[in-house]
């Protein structure tokens, strides 16, 4: 299976910003195995569509879980795609922790994005207190669960464990695998066969020193990566480690 490389921008780069990342990207990139995606802020994706190297695909980091219509500030999957998005990301940490998105909203959420054409990046990953407790398998997989209720298997999981978001912490290959490879099971337990072709990425402080020991992780297929995404040189470093 082909690695996927998403880039998860966050809330940084104006419009003007990510032109110069995507020209610098355009100018540097030597295209290697893995597939790369930036999962930018809506108002760049025009920009990226414009500018991103072929081959490499972008998206956004939340989508509406309604087709269209009165609600102001939303943006829905159909706009995602006529801007040239291949991916959406649903479900991350900070969403479901600042915006208070349960696992029914986050697969409503996915649910749309596949009406529209869209493959869903869907997170999820426990907290330190839960990984504490030993339980971070049993609630991940519960998340898991609830968040891919409709949801068909045009889909790429991220399991991010949130205390190793943006802090520097990362899990071992060993614990990405662990969960990776439940995840796997459980996807296959729903899916059958069609399990088969979805990827399983890890998230959470993954860099270019880093990434190559995690993603040879049997189960583990690719990284969603934040911080290290930001500047064009980690992103080369993560391309050509993979
Ligand atoms: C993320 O934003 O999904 C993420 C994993 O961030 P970081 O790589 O900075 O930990």
């Amino acid at each position: 299976m082909q690695n996927l490389l998403a880039l998860n921008w966050k809330m940084n780069k104006t419009p003007t910003e990510a032109r110069a990342w995507a020209q610098e990207l355009a100018g540097k990139l030597v295209p290697g195995p893995a597939e790369l995606a930036v999962m930018a802020p809506a108002i760049t994706l025009s920009t990226l569509a414009a500018n991103l190297p072929a081959g490499v695909a972008f998206g956004g980091q939340d989508v509406s879980a309604h087709e269209s219509g009165a609600y102001t500030g939303e943006i829905s999957a159909a706009m995602l795609k006529d801007v040239g998005a291949t991916y959406v990301v649903v479900g991350h940490s900070e969403r479901r922790e600042y915006h208070g998105e349960t696992d029914a909203a986050v697969a409503a959420k996915a649910r749309q994005a596949q009406l529209s054409g869209l493959v869903p990046i869907v997170c999820v990953g426990e907290g330190l207190a839960v990984r504490e407790r030993g339980e971070h398998v049993a609630h991940t997989l519960a998340q898991l669960d609830g968040s891919l209720a409709g949801v068909g298997p045009d889909v790429v999981i991220a399991y991010e464990p949130v205390w190793a978001i943006g802090t520097g912490k990362t899990a071992t290959a060993d614990d990405a695998e662990e969960l990776a490879a439940a995840i796997r099971e459980a996807l296959t337990t729903r899916y059958g066969s069609d399990a088969d072709d979805i990827r399983v990425l890890y998230g959470g402080s993954v860099k270019p020193d880093n990434i190559a020991s995690i993603c040879a992780q049997p189960n583990v297929n690719g990284a969603l990566v934040g911080g290290a995404s930001l500047k064009v040189p980690d992103v080369l470093g993560m391309n050509d480690a993979l």
